[in-house]
């Protein structure tokens, strides 16, 4: 494989447009990839930027996520000692408190997973 602009052996490939590069013409961007120019390390900061939004994003929505299946845990958890007293039929009492159960479990999960996005 030949660099593009001389011809040199190339020995690194830019990490935005997968140009061949040689020594002279490989640079490395701020976030420490090869690059061949300045126009791919703006187009891959911004890729990078774009990518950690989304991650923040579903962090986000993972937490959220977490919160929700907590409260209907909870709710379901709540509707299941409201039919043992009132309503005392089997089913709906096994059915609400499986909910609870699913919904708790959800939230443990959820719960790992905005853990594990943050490091913590
Ligand atoms: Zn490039
Ligand atoms: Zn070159």
């Amino acid at each position: 494989m030949k660099c593009v602009a001389h011809n040199h052996e190339a020995n690194a490939v830019c990490t935005h447009c997968g140009r061949a590069l040689c020594a002279d013409c490989a640079k490395l961007s701020a976030s420490q990839r090869m690059i061949c120019s300045e126009t791919c390390a703006i187009a891959l900061t911004r890729n990078e930027q774009a990518l950690a939004m989304i991650l923040q994003k579903s962090f986000q929505s993972a937490r959220a996520s977490a919160f929700y299946s907590y409260l209907c845990g909870g709710l379901s958890a709540a509707g299941a000692v409201g039919a043992y007293y009132y309503l005392p039929v089997p089913f709906l009492v096994w059915f609400t408190s499986g909910c609870s159960v699913v919904f708790l479990a959800s939230g443990i999960w959820y719960g790992r997973i905005a853990k594990k996005q943050t490091g913590e």
